[in-house]
């Protein structure tokens, strides 16, 4: 009976995963779908608890100080992360996953030495690969985290690549080895958890900062499919499905972002992009000079505009700027004038990240236009506003093959009558390369913090 019930529970929970993650698609709907998987969740770790047959009584006061400890340092966490450091947190978060995945190898090794009956080849293939991909995703994530909080620098050892391919082959020869029982000595598991850990270290060390988010959604599958090796060895359909989904909404974001980027995964892992560089192109240095713009006559060019299009970067995330960006939109429509944003897909740090903090601020939907379907308007634009962004508007992307930006798709703000670029500097952005937009003639600057040059904006706007 008792089993009956866990599995109809188990059912429910797999079904909200899915339908879940199908609405996080929609912004609409996605904070329904995440708290609707997260109702899923939440009856499945309770049904295993209070359901599941083989569990203690006794290990009840584990599993609810864990939970409660879990409970209030997840929450805190996320309620003090700034909209800036969620790359970093997901990281973090996906390496607990990973490590939560090799220790349930761990412990299920450790059963079946005192079960040896039970032992058989497919058990340990599984608690071998639980373990070697769980430990690489949580050694990675946590170097991630550390290299995107800008803890930990980029470090390349001479022969990286052949050290790192070597070392992988080594862990899957011994771990395929322990798991037909040619090597019996149950120390291996130990010897195979700590290459692992070392090798998500040495894999994730060399790789550049600008290609932190899509190893992390790489790492992020890793956990998926660890995740779903314990479904596997558990026989339990909800841990299966939750790890599959993971698994392969990771291994898709990461197709997705690298063709954003116009790169291969390989380049990625291995290009040194926007960190060391040293796989990168040396980029073209830039002649002329650049020219900048009053508040109160870019108040004026507006006012008089029939179309301006905003262009959000990482830098309106910094400033915290949405909600000002939002009060110029609606300054603007007041005079008459159409407002649109122009969204990239590797705007800011993390995918959706634009979409993300342009909806905390009440930007309709409907103003947020992808790339593709926004880069035909920029020649009916008058006005292109560059807040905080800067790669994902770089002309060298086109122009320039020797650029590590070469190839990557961009917004084509340059076939605007003017852009403007809201920065605090000259600074480059994150692939580390200068921005000969900065030089056009077509181009000014308007220096200072994003949220006080909008706030200034909308001032001048509304005096006019
Ligand atoms: P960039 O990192 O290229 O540029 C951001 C700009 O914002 C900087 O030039 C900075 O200039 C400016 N800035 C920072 N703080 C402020 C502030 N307070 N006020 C005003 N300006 C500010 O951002 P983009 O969004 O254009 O590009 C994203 C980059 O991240 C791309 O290279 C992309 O490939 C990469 N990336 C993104 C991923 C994603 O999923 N979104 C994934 C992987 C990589 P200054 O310091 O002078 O103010």
């Amino acid at each position: 009976m008792k089993q009956s019930i866990l599995d109809i529970i188990y059912m429910v929970g797999a079904i909200s995963f899915i339908f879940g993650i199908k609405m996080l698609g929609n912004p609409q709907k996605a904070k329904k779908g995440n708290l609707i998987a997260a109702f899923g969740m939440t009856i499945s770790i309770f049904g295993t608890i209070f359901l599941y047959e083989g569990i203690k009584t006794s290990n009840y006061i584990w599993i609810f100080a864990a939970l409660i400890i879990g409970t209030v340092v997840g929450t805190m966490m996320a309620k003090k992360v700034k909209m800036t450091g969620m790359p970093q947190m997901v990281s973090f978060f996906n390496g607990m996953g990973g490590a939560c995945a090799a220790l349930i190898s761990l412990v299920e090794f450790n059963h079946l030495q005192h079960n040896p009956e039970t032992t058989s080849l497919s058990t340990l293939a599984i608690i071998y690969l639980g373990l070697i991909i769980g430990s690489i995703s949580f050694s990675g994530s946590i170097i991630a985290y550390g290299k995107l909080d800008e803890k930990i620098k980029d470090k390349t050892l001479p022969l990286q690549q052949v050290i790192n391919v070597g070392l992988l082959l080594f862990i899957l020869v011994l771990g395929g080895l322990a798991a037909y029982g040619i090597i019996s000595n149950p120390i291996m598991i130990y010897v195979v958890l700590t290459l692992s850990l070392l090798y998500g270290i040495l894999f994730v060390m060399p790789i550049g900062g600008a290609d932190m988010p899509v190893v992390i959604s790489l790492l992020n599958s890793f956990t998926g499919v660890a995740a779903a090796m314990g479904g596997f060895l558990y026989g339990n359909m909800v841990m299966l499905v939750g790890g599959i989904l993971v698994g392969s909404a990771g291994t898709l974001l990461t197709v997705v972002m690298c063709k954003a980027m116009n790169r291969s995964l390989t380049n990625v892992l291995i290009g040194n992009f926007g960190g060391n560089k040293s796989g990168g192109g040396e980029a073209k240095a830039m002649t002329g000079s650049t020219k900048e713009i009053t508040k109160t006559d870019l108040a004026v060019l507006m006012k008089y505009s029939k179309k301006v299009v905003i262009v959000p970067g990482y830098g309106l995330a910094v400033a915290q700027a949405q909600h000002v960006c939002h009060e110029l939109e609606q300054a603007l429509e007041n005079e008459g004038v159409e407002v649109k944003y122009a969204i990239h897909p590797v705007a800011g740090r993390m995918p959706g990240h634009m979409n993300v903090l342009l909806a905390e601020s009440n930007v309709s939907y409907d103003k947020l236009i992808e790339m593709d379907d926004i880069n035909p308007e920029f020649k009916t634009t008058d006005v292109v506003l560059i807040v905080g962004a800067n790669d994902v508007v770089n002309p060298a992307a086109k122009t320039d093959p020797s650029s590590p930006i070469y190839g990557m798709p961009i917004l084509d703000v340059e076939d605007a009558a003017h852009t403007v670029v809201f920065k605090r500097s000259m600074k480059a952005g994150y692939a580390g390369i200068e921005n000969e937009l900065f030089y056009s003639p077509k181009n000014s600057m308007l220096f200072g913090d994003a949220k006080k040059s909008l706030t200034d904006l909308v001032t001048e706007l509304k005096n006019l």
